[in-house]
């Protein structure tokens, strides 16, 4: 088969970590006979460097061509680099925040996963995590608390700010579909976290999850209040699979559950829209810190081509090849700096991008 990928490279680290989830997809499509065009697009400074802005349309327009889009990280160090002198409509966020929206991505899925390897990095106690844990936060991602009306008023001195959180029954129902969806290529559990006890928000949202779940009898459906959600991930984090929640509870639980890994240069993350389409990006920055010194680690963004390949083509025996070449380099000893132990190997970005291909 032929496959578009969209590749964007983007500041800091990123060039170095998507060339090597490059080289692990290429090694995928030379095992499997699959071709997979990689065409490259501009976004953040990179693409403020080049046009004076951090998203043009003609990266919108290639994007829309693609199959799905890989991605580093984009931005840099606010401090020195002279794109945090210009306004922040013109900032390198700016451009992600402007292609999430042109293309419509409304589910972020993060997973959390603790490899039994990487064991010593996560700060709860070995009895909580033995055997490491897998599991996926899927995020609203363009409504709610963080899209709803809002104002500030002062009425005899006293100021009062309002916030609102809607949502339609659409946009719920299309998020839970994806969770359902994606649950049957895991586990099939699905554990949607609201706060239905107080929210007239969170009511219709459990009860339109519910109507979902019943084309779904396969999927094991549960409910949980958020504030409970938040402490069971840090008491019994096995007990999840795909945890599907609205965009606030999802933005707080998502950083909690990675917290909970240790491994920053491990987390994938994935943006999708109503087709098969998706943004493909490691959760962490540019690590401008780091940049342009083989240091970095690629796990994150090879595991995010992992999802790539899983969620927008399709290709699941080929995404757990890879997932199981990433547990296999991890059970070899190798370790990036940011990963790295006493008695492990210390390796370079490139050593452990072509370590991962080998091992496919
Ligand atoms: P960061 O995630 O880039 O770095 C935090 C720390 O983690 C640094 O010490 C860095 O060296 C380390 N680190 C991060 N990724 C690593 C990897 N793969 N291997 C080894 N070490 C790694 O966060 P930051 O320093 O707060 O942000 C730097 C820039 O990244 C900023 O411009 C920020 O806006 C941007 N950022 C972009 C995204 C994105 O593109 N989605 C997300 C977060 C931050």
């Amino acid at each position: 088969m032929n496959y578009k990928i969209g590749s964007i490279k983007g500041d800091g680290i990123g060039p170095e970590i998507v060339g090597e989830a490059q080289k692990v997809i290429k090694k995928i499509g030379i095992k499997y006979g699959h071709d997979f065009e990689f065409t490259e697009m501009l976004l953040g400074g990179a693409s403020i460097d080049a046009y004076g802005i951090p998203l043009t349309e003609d990266t919108i327009k290639t994007a829309k061509e693609m199959d799905a889009v890989l991605m580093g990280s984009i931005g840099g160090d606010a401090a020195t680099s002279p794109w945090y002198k210009l306004e922040p409509a013109k900032r390198p966020e700016a451009g992600l925040l402007g292609i999430r929206k042109a293309l419509g991505l409304f589910a972020n899925l993060r997973p959390a996963v603790l490899y039994p390897q990487l064991a010593g990095a996560c700060p709860l106690k070995d009895e909580l995590t033995k055997g490491g844990f897998d599991l996926l936060i899927m995020r609203e991602l363009t409504g709610g608390l963080y899209f709803g009306e809002r104002h500030t008023d002062i009425a005899d001195g006293v100021r009062t700010a309002v916030d609102t959180l809607t949502y339609n029954e659409n946009e719920i129902r299309r998020i839970a579909i994806k969770a359902f969806d994606i649950a049957r290529k895991r586990r099939k559990i699905v554990t949607s976290v609201d706060k239905a006890n107080v929210l007239d928000s969170s009511r219709l949202w459990r009860s339109v999850v519910e109507e979902v779940a019943k084309d779904y009898p396969d999927i094991e459906l549960r409910h949980m209040l958020v504030d409970n959600c938040a402490m069971q991930l840090v008491r019994d984090p096995k007990q999840f699979d795909v945890i599907l929640t609205e965009n606030m509870f999802g933005d707080i639980l998502s950083d909690e559950a990675s917290m909970v890994t240790g491994s920053i240069g491990m987390l994938a993350s994935a943006s999708l829209n109503d087709t098969s389409f998706g943004l493909y990006e490691p959760s962490h920055g540019s690590a401008p810190d780091i940049a342009g010194q083989n240091k970095a680690n690629p796990l994150a963004t090879i595991l995010s081509a992992s999802m790539l390949l899983r969620f927008s083509l399709n290709l699941q025996k080929e995404a757990d090849d890879i997932d199981a070449a990433v547990f296999k380099v991890l059970e070899d000893g190798l370790r990036t700096g940011d990963i790295y132990t006493e008695g492990t190997k210390l390796v370079t970005t490139s050593q452990m991008g072509d370590a991962v291909a080998a091992a496919i």
